[in-house]
């Protein structure tokens, strides 16, 4: 049965009541006697469509805050190298993964597959260093 929110016109006294669809309540104020309609003034969310503290995942925004933090780190140590990483994001994976600094500069990690190869040419065309 669906719960309806009564008030007194008279008190503005307000309750809940229990009925049925077809059902109408004609009892008077309990608190004074008084005239009371169903009040339609505020709309209820049941609690299940509130979000709530078990809606969040901590444990992957603590991820993706740790993950934050080592690209932070990791773009300021390139910088400080001289190197121009083209984002913040990533940072972390280019330090660690990067041959050469135009992998840091580019943002783009050659593949293993001939990566020596690539880094001479690379080299060769760009300059080392
Ligand atoms: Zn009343």
């Amino acid at each position: 049965m669906p719960l309806y929110t009564f008030r007194c016109l008279d008190c503005l006294n307000m309750f809940d009541i229990r009925l049925k669809i077809d059902e109408t309540y004609g009892e008077a104020c309990k608190k004074c006697g008084g005239v009371v309609r169903k009040y339609y003034g505020n709309v209820r969310l049941a609690p299940s469509v509130m979000p709530t503290r078990s809606n969040v995942d901590f444990a992957a925004s603590k991820a993706n805050e740790a993950a934050k933090q080592r690209d932070m780190a990791a773009y300021k140590r390139l910088r400080g190298e001289g190197h121009q990483p083209p984002s913040i994001n990533g940072s972390a994976d280019l330090e660690r993964r990067a041959g050469t600094k135009h992998e840091i500069n580019s943002g783009v990690i050659l593949k293993e597959e001939g990566r020596k190869r690539k880094e001479n040419a690379l080299n060769e065309v760009l300059g080392s260093g």
